[in-house]
């Protein structure tokens, strides 16, 4: 049972702008990465189908999603936020990020896979129930853990969250159901300025201070994240897989490298074996620097897949 590798063509046609960090060359930087280091190779790679409306109303107001897709412009850009544009090909690539995450966990969920990477964009956490805003339009993750729970019947999921920004449309959508726990470390007083006060019981929120480094980072699994895991022993664990924590990404400033990336995959992975069958399916997030980005990538793809 090989480990699967997700994405699709129309994640490369979603772009704002020239300058804008959330660009279409990250899916190739994570890519070549994963080639380089020979994980693609005894990976079985997938297109992304597009999520349906079944599918994405388990975690957004269908009219919030209807709204989105009549935004989408014919030709040039409609700002959703300032940061946050939509061009032609946005809610086409949209819904194949979601698709991914929903197929990664068919595939984990019937056997066919031992773990899914979506290499997809746009990235999904910051997306609410009914708001894009972050780069963010539609929340995969969350998506994908609704599947789970409401096509295969799962009873706890947990969703884990290493991205430098918090989590706040993942925390919108997935707040106070008890069928899921989330784990989030976040970068203090930087986008999207919330995350300290947790909106439901079932959130473990840990924010970090600027530059703390890995050892605080691996001391917030270690305190905060693992004795909750091991209390909720879930039954498979979506990872909301951002790498703009790495201290070559400008986008935030915790000071990390890939073997902080590699060290929290794994500890994750030792939950996921010990109470999930080994279940996990993680979307990447943010990352917005190629080089760091495609080596964070490879690292945790490494761990994920135990390839050492
Ligand atoms: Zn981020």
């Amino acid at each position: 049972m090989l480990p699967a590798y997700i994405s699709h063509s129309d994640c490369v046609r979603h772009e704002m702008g020239e300058h804008h960090p959330e660009c279409p060359e990250r899916i190739g930087a994570v890519k070549d990465h994963l080639l380089m280091s020979g994980l693609l190779s005894f990976m079985q790679s997938h297109d992304a189908p597009l999520a349906t409306d079944e599918q994405l109303g388990r975690a957004h107001a269908l009219t919030y999603v209807h709204e989105l897709a009549g935004k989408v412009p014919p030709e040039g850009y409609v700002h959703i936020d300032p940061d946050t544009l939509m061009n032609p090909y946005t809610f086409q690539a949209a819904l194949r990020a979601a698709g991914a995450a929903v197929l990664g966990t068919d595939l984990v969920m019937t056997g066919q896979a031992s773990v899914a990477f979506c290499n997809v964009r746009p990235p999904g956490h910051h997306a609410e129930r009914g708001a894009a805003g972050g780069f963010c339009f539609l929340n995969n993750v969350a998506i994908g853990i609704r599947h789970a729970l409401e096509v295969y019947g799962l009873e706890r999921v947990a969703l884990i969250d290493f991205d430098v920004h918090h989590g706040n449309g993942s925390e919108d959508i997935l707040a106070d159901d008890a069928r899921v726990l989330m784990c989030s470390t976040f970068e203090e007083g930087i986008y999207p300025f919330c995350g300290s006060t947790p909106k439901g019981r079932n959130m473990i929120n840990v924010g970090l201070p600027s530059r703390v480094g890995g050892r605080e980072f691996r001391a917030a699994v270690e305190h905060g994240w693992l004795p909750a895991l091991h209390e909720f022993r879930p039954q498979m664990i979506f990872i909301s897989a951002g790498f703009d924590g790495h201290r070559e990404d400008d986008m935030g400033n915790l000071g990390l490298v890939e073997a902080d990336f590699e060290w929290v995959t794994q500890q994750v992975v030792q939950v996921a074996q010990r109470y999930a069958r080994g279940r996990i399916v993680s979307c990447l997030e943010g990352g917005y620097v190629m080089s760091p980005l495609g080596r964070s990538a490879a690292a945790h793809v490494r761990a994920l897949t135990g390839a050492d």
